[in-house]
């Protein structure tokens, strides 16, 4: 664990500044793209005295400005080159604003605060599956269909190391559901729904504002 500990500070001496829109500056980490083994790998376990250390802290505060700079509405530690099992997770509104209400119930999203976990695990809640393009800040630029599972549960310590559970649907459930397979050293090009794969420009230039129903009739699904 010292080896990885070491890691954990070479990897934030090496974060660069940025300023965003108002003039609040970010510690930001380049963002592993797909091919690096280390989002292949299995995470590991946070050692439990490790939480609410200032070196533990600073990683969770790395993530969460990593995250918002891309923006992204989620974010895996082994993404900033970092393999232990933390994911940390916010949706805003102003990320979804290209959405159409219609889009936004469909997928039933809905801003979230930021929430950590750390070592978690998800249990799918139920039989229903909902299929929706998902991107991934380490496969960047492109988008795929995925089936997630509608609802689940997850269980994990927060950042202060207390123990907490979170039952959730729709948008946030599959944002957990990203997260988690990336601790697990899964990507959402192993799940998606090959032939949809496009890049990000093309998806959005096809299929914005159009229902999944009418997506997959145009990609030639035939359910
Ligand atoms: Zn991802």
């Amino acid at each position: 664990m010292r080896h990885l500990t070491a890691l954990v500070v070479t990897l934030l001496m090496s974060a660069c500044v940025k300023t965003v829109p108002g003039g609040k500056s970010m510690q930001t980490n380049p963002i592993v793209q797909t091919g690096d083994p280390v989002l292949r790998a299995a995470a590991q376990d946070v050692p439990v005295e490790r939480i609410g250390t200032p070196e533990f802290n600073a990683l969770i505060t790395r993530m969460v400005d990593t995250m918002r700079a891309a923006p992204g509405v989620g974010l895996a530690a082994p993404q900033i080159g970092v393999p232990w099992r933390v994911l940390v997770l916010e949706d805003r509104e102003e990320l979804m604003t290209a959405l159409t209400p219609e889009e936004r119930a469909e997928r039933e999203r809905l801003p979230v605060p930021v929430r950590v976990f750390i070592n978690p695990t998800l249990t799918p809640i139920g039989e229903d599956k909902v299929t929706f393009f998902e991107g991934c800040l380490s496969v960047a630029g492109f988008a795929g269909l995925v089936e997630r599972h509608h609802e689940v549960e997850v269980s994990g310590l927060d950042e202060k190391g207390q123990p907490q559970t979170w039952r959730v649907k729709g948008w946030p459930a599959r944002i957990l559901q990203h997260e988690v397979d990336h601790l697990l050293g899964t990507l959402y090009i192993d799940r998606m729904l090959t032939r949809s794969f496009g890049t990000a420009a093309q998806v959005k230039a096809r299929f914005a504002g159009k229902s999944i129903a009418q997506v997959k009739q145009e990609l030639g699904f035939t359910k």
